[in-house]
């Protein structure tokens, strides 16, 4: 698949579902490729990039921005508490905000800093134990107490279970969001981010479809 591939496939997702061409933000997940895969789509014209690791962030990125104007970098992977203001500094979203102690973290850096990535509370929409965000029962309660610190939220972030059909997830996501008042729908990936806009995502988080398999990571 090619960006193009990609673009266009999006952009017929969008129509089936009759919302607006250009609804739905491709995110090109970029972790562990290749520098010149990378290069590749940007060249192509690509600006919205993901990466899971700040520190691999920090190591690929300021080299690219000083070649290519109007980057804008998301964060999708979990993020330590003594890594915030690295990510801060570093992304213009950050999509894994699932705790209160890192929702404090980043409250007192916004204040400091005077500036905020875009954010998205991720939901462990399958309640799996090893995995990341807050429980979709506690997601309203979660959400109410990042806006008493005054952090504004773009929308809600989660990756389904691998084995279960992943449009019950972002059904579930959206209406978490929706009761909250939040637009934004990070959700979807290679393998669903076609059900993924059917189903309202604002964003959608391609890596492999777009680099190719990654080799490790
Ligand atoms: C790696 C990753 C993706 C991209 O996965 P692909 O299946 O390669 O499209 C999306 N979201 C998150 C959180 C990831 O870590």
């Amino acid at each position: 698949m090619t960006l193009q591939d990609i673009s266009d496939r999006i952009a017929k997702a969008e129509e089936a579902a009759g919302r607006a061409a250009g609804d739905t933000t491709l995110i090109a997940v970029s972790k562990v490729q290749p520098n010149e895969r990378v290069a590749a789509v940007l060249e192509a014209g690509h600006r919205v990039f993901g990466e899971n690791r700040v520190q691999e962030a920090a190591g690929k990125w300021p080299d690219f921005r000083e070649r290519f104007d109007g980057i804008e970098l998301h964060l999708i992977g979990p993020l330590q508490t003594n890594k915030a203001r690295q990510a801060m500094e570093l992304a213009q979203a950050i999509h894994t905000l699932d705790r209160p102690k890192l929702a404090k973290t980043i409250a007192r850096l916004a204040q400091e800093m005077g500036q905020c990535p875009k954010l998205f509370v991720q939901v462990n929409t399958g309640e799996e134990e090893q995995k990341a965000g807050v429980l979709p029962a506690e997601a309203d309660d979660f959400i109410a107490s990042c806006r008493d610190m005054d952090l504004t939220l773009e929308g809600l972030m989660c990756i389904p279970p691998v084995e279960e059909e992943p449009s019950l997830h972002f059904a579930l996501l959206a209406k978490i969001a929706e009761r909250n008042g939040l637009k934004g729908l990070s959700m979807g990936m290679s393998g669903d981010f076609e059900r993924a806009i059917a189903l309202g995502a604002t964003h959608v988080r391609v890596g492999s479809a777009i680099f190719g398999e990654r080799t490790a990571g």
